[in-house]
C-alpha cells in the first residue's frame, strides 16, 4: 500500500511539471539509460504493449534490412498528434522518453481504475500516435543514416527509403494536426552566450525560404513559447532554438508546409550526464505539456515572444574540456611568452581519442570541464624510454610525472600498468615547446618548476593526490 502512496505522489509530482529525478525514475523504463538504443531493446517493450488493451500497436512497415518499424495509438479525440523517434539512428535519447511516456500513461489509467479519477485527461480529446525508432538499421549501426547510407532527414522530398516512405504515408493517411519530430543534437551546442549546454533546443521549423510565419507555424511557435516557462526553471539558461534555415528536403519543414503544426525537439547535452538522461526527462515533462496544452488549446494564449527570446543555439560554444590561463614559455625556455587556454574535444573515432581544438582566447567558450592553470608553465614532459620491463605501482607512477616524464617510449610490451591511471604510450605526435593543434594531448603543468598536473590524452592527473579528471568518461 505505502508502495502505491509513493508512485501515486511521484506520479502527480511528474503531471504538475515539478518532479525531482528521484519521481521520475519510478517510470524509467529500465535498459535505455545508455548511448547506443537499438531494435532488439525496444522489441520486448512493444510485445507488453502489443497485449494491453489501452493503445494499439501495428507493425507500419519495414525498413531496409526488414527490422519492423511501428506505430502506436493512444486516445480516440479528434485532434491527431504525429510524434517520432530515431530517423537518425544514433540519436535514441526521445525513444527512451516515448517508452517513459507509455509508463506514466499506464500508472495514470490504474490509478484511474483504482480511484476513478486520475486518468489522462486529454485521451478523449488527441488521438496521440508515436513512432519509437523510425530508423531501426541506423540504431543497430549507431549511425545517422539508414541502411543505404541515406540521411532519413534530407529525404522527405524524393521519399528513396523505405524509412521516409513509412514516416510520408503515415502522415498523410493519419493528417496529423501537429507534429513533434524528435532528434538529438552533439553536445557542442550551446544556449545562447550562456556558455552552458543546450540541454534542449526547439523549433518550429521554416516551410518556405523567406521563413514567413502561417497559422500552422505560428502554433507550433506557440507551443514552444509555451513550455519555455517550464524550461526555464528545470533547466535556467540551457535552452536554445535551433537554426530556422529552410531545409526543403527535411520532414520538419516540408510537414509544416502540409500544414501540419511541427515542433523539433533535440536532446542535447548537460554536465556529467553523458547519456542525456535529463534531456530524456525534459522531454517526457514537454511531452505531457504539450498534450495538455494541445487538449485544452491553452496554448493560443501565448504569443511569440517567448519563442522569440530563446536564445539561438550556439554551435560549438561548449567544449569538453578548457585549460584556461597556461604560461607558454619563451623560445629559449626562459620567462612567459603567452599565457592561453587550452580548449578539448573528443576525438571523433569514438575510441576515446582527444584533440586539441583551439589554442588562445576562449573565454567565449563554456565546458563539461575546467581547470584553472593560472600560474602554471606548459612543458611536453620527457620520454620515458622502455629498455625493459617497467611495473608501474600508483607511486611509482606519480613519481615518474614529478621527475617530468609524461609518456613512455619503446617496447610497450615491457610496461605493466598496474594503476587506474591513463599512460601515453608512444604517443603519436610528441609536443615541441608549444602545444600544437591536433597534436598529442600529454603534456605537464607546472608552478615553480614542480609539476601539478600531468596531461595524459586529454585527462587530468593531480600529483597532489593522484586524483584522475576524465572529461571524456562515457564518450
Ligand atoms: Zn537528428
Amino acid at each position: 500500500m505505502l508502495k502505491h502512496v509513493s508512485l501515486w505522489l511521484a506520479l502527480s509530482a511528474v503531471l504538475s511539471g515539478l518532479a525531482s529525478a528521484a519521481d521520475y525514475s519510478k517510470f524509467t523504463t529500465p535498459g535505455l539509460a545508455k548511448g547506443q538504443i537499438t531494435h532488439s531493446d525496444i522489441a520486448p517493450l512493444i510485445s507488453y504493449y502489443q497485449q494491453q488493451d489501452w493503445l494499439e500497436t501495428t507493425e507500419l512497415g519495414r525498413s531496409v534490412e526488414q527490422r519492423p518499424v511501428y506505430l502506436l495509438k493512444i486516445g480516440n479525440g479528434e485532434r491527431k498528434v504525429l510524434a517520432w523517434s530515431q530517423m537518425h539512428g544514433d540519436e535514441p535519447t526521445a525513444t527512451a522518453a516515448i517508452f517513459d511516456l507509455l509508463a506514466i500513461i499506464e500508472a495514470q489509467l490504474q490509478q484511474q481504475a483504482a480511484t476513478g479519477e486520475g486518468g489522462p485527461a486529454w485521451l478523449d480529446k488527441i488521438t496521440l500516435y508515436l513512432v519509437p525508432m523510425l530508423n531501426p538499421d541506423g540504431a543497430e549501426r549507431n549511425s545517422r543514416y539508414n541502411a543505404l547510407g541515406i540521411d532519413v532527414n534530407r529525404d522527405a522530398l524524393a521519399l528513396q527509403t523505405p524509412e521516409g516512405q513509412l514516416l510520408m504515408q503515415a502522415a498523410k493517411q493519419i493528417k496529423p494536426h501537429y507534429g513533434f519530430n524528435l532528434h538529438d543534437q552533439n553536445r557542442y551546442h550551446a544556449a545562447g552566450d550562456n556558455k552552458k549546454p543546450a540541454t534542449i533546443s526547439l523549433l518550429a521549423p521554416a516551410f518556405n525560404q523567406a521563413r514567413e510565419i502561417n497559422p500552422s507555424r505560428h502554433a507550433a511557435m506557440q507551443l514552444i513559447s509555451a513550455v519555455k516557462p517550464l524550461l526555464d526553471k528545470t533547466i535556467p539558461e540551457q535552452l536554445g532554438r535551433y537554426d530556422d534555415e529552410y531545409s526543403m528536403r527535411s520532414f520538419g519543414d516540408t510537414f509544416s508546409s502540409m500544414g501540419i503544426s511541427t515542433v523539433l525537439v533535440e536532446a542535447g547535452g548537460n554536465y556529467n550526464d553523458p547519456f542525456r538522461q535529463l534531456a530524456r526527462q525534459l522531454n517526457v515533462q514537454l511531452y505531457l505539456r504539450w498534450l495538455e496544452l494541445i487538449s485544452t488549446s491553452s496554448y493560443r494564449d501565448y504569443d511569440l515572444s517567448g519563442y522569440n527570446s530563446i536564445p539561438m543555439n550556439n554551435s560549438g560554444g561548449m567544449k569538453d574540456l578548457i585549460i584556461r590561463q597556461v604560461n607558454l614559455p619563451q623560445a629559449n625556455g626562459t620567462g612567459v611568452l603567452a599565457r592561453v587556454d587550452l580548449a578539448f574535444n573528443a576525438g571523433g573515432n569514438g575510441r576515446g581519442s582527444v584533440t586539441l581544438h583551439e589554442i588562445g582566447d576562449a573565454r567565449i567558450y563554456g565546458a563539461y570541464h575546467h581547470l584553472d592553470a593560472s600560474g602554471m608553465d606548459y612543458s611536453a614532459g620527457k620520454a620515458y624510454a622502455l629498455n625493459e620491463p617497467l611495473t608501474l605501482s600508483r607511486e611509482r607512477y606519480l613519481q615518474l610525472l614529478a621527475d617530468g616524464y609524461s609518456h613512455f617510449s619503446g617496447n610497450a610490451g615491457h610496461l605493466t600498468n598496474n594503476t587506474d591511471l591513463p599512460v601515453a604510450l608512444n604517443p603519436r605526435g610528441v609536443n615541441g615547446p608549444w602545444p600544437q593543434r591536433h597534436a598529442s594531448t600529454t603534456f605537464l603543468l607546472s608552478k615553480d618548476n614542480k609539476v601539478q598536473v600531468a596531461v595524459i590524452n586529454g585527462r587530468l592527473i593531480r600529483l597532489v593526490d593522484g586524483s584522475l579528471i576524465d572529461p571524456f568518461a562515457g564518450n
